[in-house]
């Protein structure tokens, strides 16, 4: 007999997650796989930020911490957000929690009510609209293709609101696309925001230091709308630090209350040694970031580079984050003479399975007919893994 509850019952997994699961567990068993699927950095923390979590232990950080976050980290976040991006959130304004994940949940569980309309511009991060069903609100989502950049209008924007609209999910840099909206475009989303007060922006800037534009704007830094927008951000992609878990939201004063609120009933605050490790990440050198971003414009150039050389296969040219986001609709229907190809799905399986290279079906961000690499990963395995995927799909008649 089962108890699980409905509400978890209705979730998805996540398909990003469980993907290089099923690679890592083919790994275990010796097989030569290449994991593009999960996006996360493969540099190694740097010395600076691993030195002060030493130094966190040995100095006894070891009690429960604040329920949002050290002040002195909090403090670190508030000038960072001031000096780098032009947005004031004063340190009360901001809540330290279990990664942006922990804190994109935490807000929307704090300002949804069940039936209001979050709207979600797509193909979307995949814990989006699971996080929107926990909070049971209604996921309206603005699809976007290939041809569009993979970018929201204003009018698609604006044709999406209700009366019961009570949410905007943001997120440039984007995951999936690796899309990276202007100042201009951003301005004119605000523009069109500003006339619907009742709606909370939530912005998920977490890859805003992936960026190749040389230009990045925070949503909270358009004063028509400053005051109810939500910056999410945290340490875990600009400076590879996955794993320690830390991330924050920035919000209106009524909502980090809320927020804390939850969290202490919840998980309470996150760990002291990753806080004060993340504190250095702040208030550090900044070199790390930068030399990251480079290796990520390399790699970005290579993957798209071998991707147009593989006939059929789509492509934008991504300007930020380290995914590619190519359109396969041309192999569908396609067999390889054993297997008959017809869903995304099935190619992103296919390619495990025949290239021994993990990537994501698009349809886990809510558009079909596509698939998600990673390019977070080495150069010599991504030569590998895209000359593999170039014979795999080759192979498909
Ligand atoms: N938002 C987006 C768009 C992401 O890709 C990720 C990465 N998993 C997160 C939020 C969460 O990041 P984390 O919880 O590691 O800080
Ligand atoms: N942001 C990463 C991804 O999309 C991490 C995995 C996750 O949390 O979904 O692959």
């Amino acid at each position: 007999m089962t108890h699980v509850s409905d509400l978890i019952q209705s979730l998805s997994p996540s398909a990003t997650l469980a993907m290089s699961q099923k690679s890592n567990e083919l790994k275990a068993q010796g097989v030569d796989v290449i994991n593009l699927s999960v996006g996360e950095p493969d540099f190694n923390t740097p010395d600076h930020i691993k030195e002060a979590a030493h130094r966190a232990i040995d100095e006894n950080y070891s009690l429960y911490t604040p329920v949002p976050g050290y002040m002195s980290l909090r403090q670190a976040i508030s000038r960072k957000l001031r000096e780098e991006n032009g947005v004031d959130y004063a340190p009360e304004q901001i809540v330290v929690g279990n990664g942006a994940k922990q804190e994109l949940c935490n807000v929307i569980l704090a300002s949804i009510n069940p039936g209001d309309e979050v709207i979600i511009p797509t193909p979307a991060w995949v814990s989006y609209v699971e996080m929107v069903k926990l909070a049971r609100g209604t996921n309206v989502l603005v699809p976007t293709t290939l041809e569009d950049d993979f970018k929201i209008t204003p009018e698609r924007l604006e044709a999406a609101i209700t009366p019961r609209t009570r949410m905007v999910l943001l997120c440039s840099p984007s995951n999936p696309t690796g899309s990276v909206y202007t100042h201009d475009e951003l301005e004119a989303i605000a523009n069109v925001l500003a006339r619907y007060p009742e709606i909370i922006v939530l912005s998920d800037e977490i890859y805003e230091h992936i960026n190749f534009t040389g230009e990045f704007t925070s949503m909270a830094s358009f004063p028509q709308i400053a005051d109810r927008v939500v910056v999410i951000n945290g340490v875990s992609k600009a400076y590879a630090m996955t794993g320690w878990r830390i991330g924050y939201c920035a919000a209106p004063l009524w909502l980090a209350k809320a927020v804390t609120k939850l969290q202490g009933q919840y998980t309470s605050g996150s760990s002291s040694i990753a806080q004060k490790a993340a504190e250095a990440a702040y208030n550090g050198p900044q070199d790390c970031v930068r030399e990251m971003n480079e290796a990520f414009l390399r790699r970005r150039d290579l993957v798209v580079e071998m991707a147009r050389q593989i006939p059929g296969l789509e492509c934008n040219v991504p300007q930020g984050a380290f995914y590619l986001f190519p359109r396969v609709t041309n192999f569908l229907g396609k067999s390889d003479g054993e297997r008959t190809i017809n869903t995304s799905g099935e190619l992103a399986l296919y390619l495990l399975e025949k290239a021994h290279v993990a990537t994501v079906d698009g349809a886990a961000f809510c558009l079909d007919g596509y698939i998600r690499l990673s390019y977070a990963n080495s150069d010599e395995n991504l030569r590998e893994a895209m000359r593999r995927i170039g014979k795999a799909l080759g192979e498909l008649h």
